[in-house]
């Protein structure tokens, strides 16, 4: 913990001391451990012209952070040791010296991993208190837009498809097959790491299917759940998976590769599908994509999920852990499987 008794602050020498982050201290190297990681409190920046100063109320772990922790560059830049981590968060405006955002609003940002956060008013985006918080970190945020755009940009789902997403009960993969159905999806299936988890996509979100991966063969279960095969497959754990399901393409089908979670603490490269020769027989195509590239996309998203909520078309589960000092367990807990819909950190 750093020392909190250091300074006092004033008007015009202002860091002040008192609200807590969370550092990245070492790169994990497999699995992380706590002690990556460290809650320290945190020196507040002056507030200065443009800016707000935002007390989060939740915050968001995703497993994309598992990357940024190593020092390998990828699409986003990895996180620096010694410094409060980045990630999505919602909050209250404390005090604004900000034209647009005024004390009371709820602004979405990217500063999480902290309690309090000072940032450029132009960085955080005000939302409608009338969705709780969570929600813009979820089914109207990064997650829902990422199943609508995988969905619908890169595999062009069309009515009648038979769709298959795995990690079918989280975050993206609960939105991937509800959206596939409003979408016009003849049968949903999914696969999950619990017979709760299956029983919940089936029973709470209306798929039409699921299995258990860990139960048996992921091949050998998607045959049985659709034995005349799958047009489209979500994919948001590679490995396994995307053998099974590229087995299963019927002609004409399509992989949106969204995620691999399952290789995200690999210290050595897996081999990859073995059947991809099956592409040529069924003129398959698999595409890789970012959320980050298809924000155009927002607002035709915002207008859609808002109506199939109100339908209960779409239905959105969150599992909440409570405080930052428990923020690195709910971070762990995503990449264990211990989340059902969005992990959510309440702060
Ligand atoms: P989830 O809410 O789906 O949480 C991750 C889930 O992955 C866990 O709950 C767990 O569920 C499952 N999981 C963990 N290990 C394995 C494994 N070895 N095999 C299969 N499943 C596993 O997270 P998100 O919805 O936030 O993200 C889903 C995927 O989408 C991730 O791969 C993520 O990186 C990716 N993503 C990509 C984006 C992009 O722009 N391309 C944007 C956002 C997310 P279970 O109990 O079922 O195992």
């Amino acid at each position: 913990m750093t020392d909190s008794t250091t300074a006092t602050p004033t008007a015009t020498d202002s860091p002040t001391t008192g609200p807590r982050e969370v550092r990245l201290v070492s790169r994990p190297v497999g699995w992380p451990t706590h002690e990556d990681f460290e809650v320290v409190e945190s020196r507040l920046p002056d507030l200065h012209e443009g800016q707000v100063r935002v007390r989060n109320t939740v915050m968001s772990v995703d497993p994309y952070m598992r990357g940024r922790m190593s020092a390998a560059k990828s699409y986003a830049d990895p996180y620096a040791l010694g410094e409060a981590m980045t990630g999505g968060a919602v909050g209250v405006v404390e005090e604004s010296r900000a034209d647009g955002l005024a004390v009371g609003d709820h602004v979405l940002h990217g500063f999480g991993w902290r309690e309090v956060a000072v940032l450029d008013a132009t960085a955080g985006r005000k939302v409608d208190p009338v969705a709780p918080d969570s929600a813009y970190l979820g089914v109207l945020g990064m997650t829902g837009l990422t199943a609508y755009v995988g969905l619908t940009r890169i595999a062009q789902v069309a009515p009648g498809d038979v769709v298959f997403v795995s990690g079918a009960a989280g975050a993206v993969g609960s939105a991937v097959g509800q959206i596939a159905r409003a979408l016009g999806a003849s049968r949903v299936i999914g696969s999950a790491g619990s017979p709760e988890k299956v029983r919940h996509v089936v029973e709470d979100l209306g798929f039409d299917a699921a299995f258990d991966y860990k139960a048996g063969p992921v091949s050998q279960q998607l045959r049985e759940a659709a034995p005349d095969g799958i047009d489209v497959y979500f994919d948001n754990v590679g490995g396994e998976h995307l053998e099974a399901a590229i087995g299963s393409l019927r002609l004409g089908g399509r992989v949106a590769v969204c995620g691999m979670i399952s290789v995200y603490n690999d210290t050595q490269a897996s081999p990859g599908p073995r059947n991809l020769a099956r592409l040529i027989q069924t003129r398959g195509r698999i595409q890789g994509f970012l959320v980050g590239d298809h924000y155009d996309l927002s607002g035709e998203y915002a207008g859609r999920a808002a109506g199939w909520l109100a339908s209960g078309e779409l239905q959105s589960r969150e599992t909440f852990v409570d405080g930052i000092d428990h923020a690195v367990d709910a971070f762990l807990g995503v990449l264990r499987g211990e989340n059902t819909g969005k992990m959510v950190v309440r702060l």
